[in-house]
């Protein structure tokens, strides 16, 4: 795809002369000094990747997978939609000098074994916990790539998408030459990237080891400043560490996943927690199934989980983790408790154990995980994946779909195209593996354990910059629509110059 010198556009909301005539320039041919590409997460939610040029030097900040490109439709049958004609990224991977990656999510860090077999070979800069969190991520998509292999393998002859798709499959050898290349930095500590070029990771209380980046970057005379939210967090979250204060910049990368959203349940999870429990399992004596990402939420859940039984008593009703990745994710978090926040660290100390408690079960073997239906007591069932799109919750959705005494709460994201969408949307059937199936089982949502900033944060975050000295506001990794929304709301503020970048879109800065 080629870098597109359109103007800016898509934005117009009345202030378009202001947006236009913003402090920022699109790529000249003649002298190009440092250049901003958005390469991915633009105008939609998934695929963080910016590439970042000063001269020679080219930063790639995450290099995550799109996961919109791989679809389902009514049925529910996966198709996959190919780009950049056949090759694994819209630019040379061996030129890029090095990575810093904001946080293990995959959506950040998802093609990074895909940039080392394209032929990157400097390395990859993030936090201690990232790295941890990231292998773990990154060994299970290729796990999952070598069975997607088997069944692409027929196809791939005659159908071209299903040849890119096959082509964009890397497996744990792969993976292994990431491994080699990570360089650890901490969070909230300076360093020097080269002799122009002073890098920070923020804390941004998104997930361990999150960070948003700041760049300092010395053209001759002129300093420039650049920030990256990464994806940003939340405020008294369990577990997590408030967001850091940023400092002041010339250009922000801003998230805008809720862009125009609030989260509506407040107060303690554990309150919310305990309401749920007490209905679905106990007052009517039933199964709770809880959907959640084995990394991050998972742990979230188990420690809030963890102080329902511990500080108030309640009775330990049987919990089951189902998911390998969750038990691997949660001795990370273990590992890194001096990392979590106060309340946490405090209960740890208090209680010898974060995620442990009675009547708690790790699930790792999958005979042992179909077994978990034949458990008739009630329990509680957490396992991946959080959007019902893939992962062991599929089949325990479809075992207890159709069950009036079954509950599945929802406490993630949960965007167009997921089960878990469909269910929130309240409708009566659902299809798996072109199957239907009834909905009588009861639909609980919860927004108190979503990992991301909504419009309030997200503007406490923008807030912290001067609106006469930040000159551009870019938004990225959002819907259409609350990227909109979120735009004219910054402008409606006072912040004159903000876009959405497309695809491939590049600026002068
Ligand atoms: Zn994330």
């Amino acid at each position: 795809m080629p870098v597109s010198i359109v103007p800016l556009q898509g934005f117009a909301t009345g202030t378009d002369t202001a947006n236009h005539a913003g402090p920022i320039r699109h790529i000249s041919a003649d002298r190009i000094r440092m250049r901003l590409t958005f390469w991915g997460a633009a105008q939609q939610v998934t695929g963080s990747m910016f590439l970042l040029e000063q001269g020679d030097y080219k930063i790639l900040i995450d290099c995550g997978l799109d996961m919109s490109r791989e679809r389902r439709q009514d049925d529910y049958v996966p198709t996959w939609e190919p780009a950049y004609d056949g090759a694994l990224f819209p630019f040379d991977a061996s030129t890029i000098s090095c990575v810093l990656l904001t946080h293990a999510h995959l959506d950040h860090s998802g093609m990074l074994p895909n940039l080392v077999r394209a032929g990157f070979e400097g390395q990859i800069y993030c936090t201690a916990p990232t790295r941890e969190l990231t292998t773990i991520l990154l060994y299970d998509s290729a796990n999952l790539h070598s069975k997607k292999a088997k069944a692409l393998s027929q196809k791939k002859t005659k159908d071209k998408a299903a040849a890119q798709q096959f082509n964009e499959l890397y497996f744990a050898d792969h993976v292994d030459e990431v491994m080699d290349r990570f360089q650890q930095v901490s969070l909230d500590k300076p360093f020097q990237l080269t002799d122009t070029i002073k890098v920070c990771f923020y804390t941004a209380g998104h997930l361990l080891g999150a960070g948003s980046i700041y760049l300092e970057v010395t053209e001759g005379q002129q300093v420039k400043r650049i920030g990256f939210s990464g994806d940003l967090g939340r405020y008294d979250y369990p577990l997590l560490v408030d967001p850091a204060p940023f400092p002041e910049v010339d250009y922000l990368i801003c998230e805008s996943t809720y862009g125009n959203r609030y989260h509506t349940d407040k107060g303690d999870p554990v309150d919310i927690m305990q309401d749920v429990i007490q209905r679905t399992c106990v007052d009517i004596p039933g199964r709770l199934l809880i959907p959640a990402f084995s990394i991050g939420r998972t742990q979230a859940i188990l420690y809030t989980l963890n102080r329902l039984y511990s500080e108030r008593g309640f009775e330990p009703i049987k919990v089951f983790s189902d998911s390998p990745m969750a038990l691997q994710s949660t001795k990370v978090f273990t590992k890194y408790q001096h990392q979590l926040n106060g309340q946490a660290r405090k209960f740890g100390q208090e209680h010898n154990h974060l995620f442990d408690f009675e009547n708690f079960e790790f699930v790792a073997d999958p005979d042992k995980s179909k077994a978990i239906n034949d458990y008739n007591e009630p329990c509680i069932i957490i396992s991946s994946s959080g959007m019902i799109k893939g992962g062991r919750i599929e089949y325990h959705v479809k075992r207890n779909i159709e069950n009036p005494y079954a509950t599945i709460f929802i406490v993630g994201f949960a965007p167009e195209g997921t089960l878990s969408h469909s269910l929130i949307q309240g409708q009566d059937k659902i299809y798996n593996e072109g199957k239907e199936y009834q909905v009588r089982a009861n639909i609980e949502r919860t927004d108190i354990f979503s990992g991301h900033a909504d419009l309030n944060g997200l503007l406490k975050f923008v807030g912290q910059q001067d609106k006469q000295r930040l000159k551009h506001v870019f938004l990225v990794h959002g819907d259409k629509e609350p990227m909109l929304d979120f735009a004219s709301k910054l402008r409606q503020e006072g912040y004159a110059g903000v876009s959405a970048p497309a695809p491939g879109e590049a600026f002068e800065l």
